[in-house]
C-alpha cells in the first residue's frame, strides 16, 4: 500500500463546488494508498484576512495575525472532511496544532522544528483519510503560528518526509512549472523534471508555485515533490535530485518578483562600521534584505541601496530615517515599487556571456537596468515595476527558453 500527501493550493479550493472536485479527485486516488491531504484557505481568503486587519492598525500584533490567518486553512479542512465523507469515505479533519506540527515562535514566518505525526499515522491506521490544515503550526510556547505565505506547501513537504511518503503531490492552477509563468509568457513550456537546485532559485526569485521554504525542506530530506493541475489528469513536473543526463539548458527559467521595493541613502561617510550600523538597524526588526549595492567612494562618501519585500518598506524607511541622520548621511530616496527579473539555469555553470546576452536583450528594449546581481546558477536585475511582463517575455525570447527540449 502506498501513502500518498496531496496539497491543494486555495485556488483548488475557492468555493463549495470546487471543494467537492477536489473530493473526488482525492477519492481517485484513495483505492491502495494512505492518503494525507493539505489544504490552502479558500480563493483568496488570507489577502482579505490580511486587508482587514490593515483596515484596524497598519502595524497589527503579529500573535494575533497568526490567530486570524488561520482560521482560513481550518473552514477548509472542515469543508473537505464533509465533502469526503458525502462520498462514503472514512475522512477526519486536523489543524496544525493537533498533527503535531511544532515550530519556533517567529510569528508570520515560523520555522518547523518538529514533527510529531503519530495522531496522522493512528488516522491513516484506522482506515481514514487525514485532511490537514496547511501553513499552520504550534509553537514551543503553545501559540498558534503561521509558516509564511505559500506556506501550505511547506505543510505538504514536511508532512511527506515525516511520513515517509511516497510523493508529495502539489496541485495547482496550472500543470506543473514552466520555463515561464504560464499567465504571463502564452510559449512558456512545462518542465518534465527539474532539479531541487534550479527550483530553488526558480522559487525564491518569484516563480510562486512553489514555496521556497517547501523547495529547501524536500532537498533536504529528499522528497519528490509532483507539481500538476487540480482540473486536468495530465502529468505536472517532477522535482527531484540533479540526474546525469537532465537537459543542462543555459536558462532553464525565467522568473519576476514584483512584491519588492528599493531605498537608497545619499553620500555615507566611507568609514569601516557603517554598513553594520545601517543593516544592523534593519535586521533588528527582522526585515530581510535582498540585493545591496555601494558604490566607490567620491570624496570619502558612497550611497548605498538595496531592496527589500514591499511589505516591510515602511518600518525600513521610518527605521533609516534617523539612522541616516545619526550616521551623516544627506538622506534616503526610496522607491515603493520596483521589479526584480532573473534568469535562472544549471547550464549557466559552463558557460560564458549570458549576463551580458541579458543586459542587451533589456537595452534593445529600453528597459534600464538599476541593481545586478549574481549567483552560481542566476542573474538578476532590478528595473521599472512597468516593464516587469514586457522583460519576462523578452528575456524568455532572448534564450529561446520555450524551444529547449523537454526533459
Ligand atoms: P496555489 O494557490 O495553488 O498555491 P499559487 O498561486 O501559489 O497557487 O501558484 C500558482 C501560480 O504560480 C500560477 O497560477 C502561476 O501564475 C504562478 N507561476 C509563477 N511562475 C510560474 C512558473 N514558472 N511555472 C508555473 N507557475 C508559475
Ligand atoms: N493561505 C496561505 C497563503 O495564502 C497559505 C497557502 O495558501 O499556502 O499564503
Ligand atoms: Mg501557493
Amino acid at each position: 500500500m502506498g501513502l500518498l500527501v496531496q496539497k491543494f493550493g486555495g485556488s483548488s479550493v475557492a468555493d463549495a463546488e470546487k471543494i467537492a472536485n477536489v473530493a473526488r479527485r482525492v477519492a481517485e486516488s484513495a483505492p491502495g494508498n494512505q492518503m494525507v491531504v493539505v489544504v490552502s484557505a479558500m480563493g483568496r481568503t488570507t489577502d482579505g484576512l490580511l486587508g482587514l486587519a490593515r483596515q484596524i492598525s497598519s502595524a497589527p500584533d503579529l500573535r494575533e495575525m497568526d490567530m486570524l490567518l488561520s482560521t482560513g486553512e481550518q473552514v477548509t479542512i472542515a469543508l473537505l472532511a464533509i465533502a469526503l465523507q458525502a462520498r462514503g469515505l472514512k475522512a477526519r479533519s486536523f489543524t496544525g496544532p493537533q498533527v503535531g506540527l511544532r515550530t519556533d515562535h517567529a510569528h508570520t514566518q515560523a520555522r518547523i522544528t518538529q514533527i510529531d505525526a503519530d495522531r496522522v499515522r493512528r488516522s491513516l491506521d484506522a482506515g481514514e483519510i487525514a485532511v490537514v490544515a496547511g501553513f499552520q503550526g504550534l509553537s514551543d510556547q503553545d501559540e498558534i503560528t503561521t509558516l509564511g505565505r505559500g506556506g501550505s506547501d511547506l505543510t505538504a513537504v514536511a508532512l511527506a518526509a515525516a511520513l515517509k511518503a511516497d510523493v508529495c503531490e502539489i496541485y495547482t492552477d496550472v500543470d506543473g512549472v514552466y520555463t515561464a509563468d504560464p499567465n504571463i509568457v502564452p510559449d512558456a513550456r512545462k518542465l518534465a523534471r527539474v532539479a531541487y537546485d534550479e527550483m530553488l532559485e526558480l522559487a525564491s526569485l518569484g516563480a510562486k508555485v512553489l514555496q521556497t521554504r517547501s523547495v529547501e525542506f524536500a532537498k533536504k530530506y529528499g522528497v519528490t515533490v509532483h507539481v500538476r493541475s487540480t482540473f486536468r489528469p495530465d502529468p505536472g513536473t517532477l522535482v527531484t535530485k540533479e540526474e546525469q543526463g537532465m537537459e543542462q539548458a543555459v536558462v532553464t527559467g525565467v522568473t519576476h518578483d514584483r512584491s519588492q521595493a528599493k531605498i537608497s541613502i545619499l553620500r555615507v561617510p566611507d568609514r569601516p562600521g557603517i554598513a553594520a550600523r545601517v543593516f544592523g538597524a534593519i535586521a533588528v526588526k527582522n526585515i530581510v534584505v535582498d540585493m545591496i549595492v555601494q558604490n566607490i567612494s567620491q570624496d570619502g562618501h558612497t550611497d548605498m541601496s538595496f531592496t527589500l519585500p514591499r511589505g516591510d518598506y515602511a518600518r525600513a524607511v521610518a527605521e533609516l530615517s534617523d539612522v541616516a541622520r545619526e550616521i551623516g548621511a544627506r538622506g534616503i530616496v526610496h522607491d515603493e515599487r520596483v521589479a526584480k527579473v532573473s534568469i535562472v539555469g544549471v547550464g549557466m555553470r559552463s558557460h560564458s556571456g549570458v549576463a551580458s546576452t541579458m543586459f542587451a536583450a533589456l537595452a534593445r528594449e529600453g528597459i534600464n537596468i538599476q541593481m545586478i546581481s549574481t549567483s552560481e546558477i542566476a542573474v538578476s536585475c532590478v528595473i521599472e515595476d512597468k516593464y516587469a511582463e514586457l522583460a519576462v517575455r523578452t528575456l524568455h525570447d532572448a534564450f529561446d527558453v520555450g524551444r529547449g527540449i523537454a526533459r
